[in-house]
């Protein structure tokens, strides 16, 4: 007769990069991974301590981490993100885009800047990551990615002109390169929080958002992170590519 296992962590010996993990939605990522028996890459831009406080809790459980700086926004620290990885880890099993700003401000008063920021680091910091690890993943034959959108791109939000159109970007993003690594045994999929309590929430006006989620709070990082850990697993994540996955309250429902 069959038994019931306790589940053992599913992602041993796997090595998992998460950009922007000092803080936020990202920590909570490089937490959850970690406790599936990851190595766990902890990208971070300037909170270096932070980011230290991240490996340190990781390590004192047992797990092994590392804290590396990069602005992903920038090809040459991408590409020094990635080779000190592999120096260190030698694969990158797992990649999760999800270092991310806002600039918000309508559309009038705009500046190009806060327009270019956002779209540098949110779209073509995605675009430099996933096209340097895909590097890495097809000599591999596998690999994850997960990318983090916003709901912001898929309903648009007054204020976020910047952000909601590279939120959008990272979406149609993932579908082509989901079909493009598809047959090499990496998936690519997006999940899309609603609002999350994080730094980038902080000074929002939350009893009037909160009106239109219809589950009547804001997220946690760690109902993210929780999505992210599913679809680096695999026990159905394997099959599944191309994908947005929203964990958003039910803000969007499709
Ligand atoms: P957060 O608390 O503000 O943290 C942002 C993280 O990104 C930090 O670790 C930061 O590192 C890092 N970062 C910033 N600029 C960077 C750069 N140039 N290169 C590398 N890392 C950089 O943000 P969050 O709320 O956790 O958001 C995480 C992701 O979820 C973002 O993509 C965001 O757009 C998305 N999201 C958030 C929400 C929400 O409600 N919070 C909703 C939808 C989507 P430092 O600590 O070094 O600055």
């Amino acid at each position: 007769m069959a038994t019931l296992q306790p589940s053992s962590p599913r992602l041993s010996d796997r090595v998992a990069m998460i950009t922007g993990a000092s803080r936020g939605i990202g920590r909570s990522i490089a937490l959850a991974l970690a406790t599936e028996g990851a190595k766990v890459v902890v990208n971070y831009a300037s909170s270096s301590s932070a980011a230290e406080e991240v490996v340190a809790v990781i390590t004192e459980a047992g797990g092994e981490a590392i804290a590396l700086q990069a602005d992903v926004s920038k090809l040459d620290q991408v590409e020094a993100l990635v080779n000190q990885t592999l120096e260190k880890f030698s694969r990158i099993d797992v990649l999760v885009n999800n270092a991310g700003i806002t600039r918000d401000t309508l559309l009038l008063r705009m500046k190009p800047e806060d327009w270019q920021a956002v779209i540098d680091l949110n779209l073509t910091g995605v675009f430099l990551c996933t096209r340097a690890v895909s590097k890495v993943m097809l000599k591999q034959k596998s690999g994850r990615m997960i990318n983090i959108a916003s709901v912001s791109g898929q309903m648009g939000n007054p204020g976020q002109a910047n952000y909601s159109a590279a939120k959008a970007g990272v979406i149609g993003f993932t579908k082509t390169v989901a079909k493009e690594l598809a047959t090499r045994g990496i998936t690519v999929n997006a999940v899309a929080p609603g609002f999350i309590e994080t730094d980038m929430t902080h000074d929002l006006k939350s009893e009037e958002i909160i009106k239109y989620i219809p589950l009547g709070r804001y997220g946690k990082p760690e109902e993210v992170a929780g999505m992210v850990r599913f679809l680096a697993a695999d026990e159905a994540a394997g099959y599944i590519t191309g994908q947005v996955f929203n964990v958003d309250g039910g803000m969007v429902m499709a």
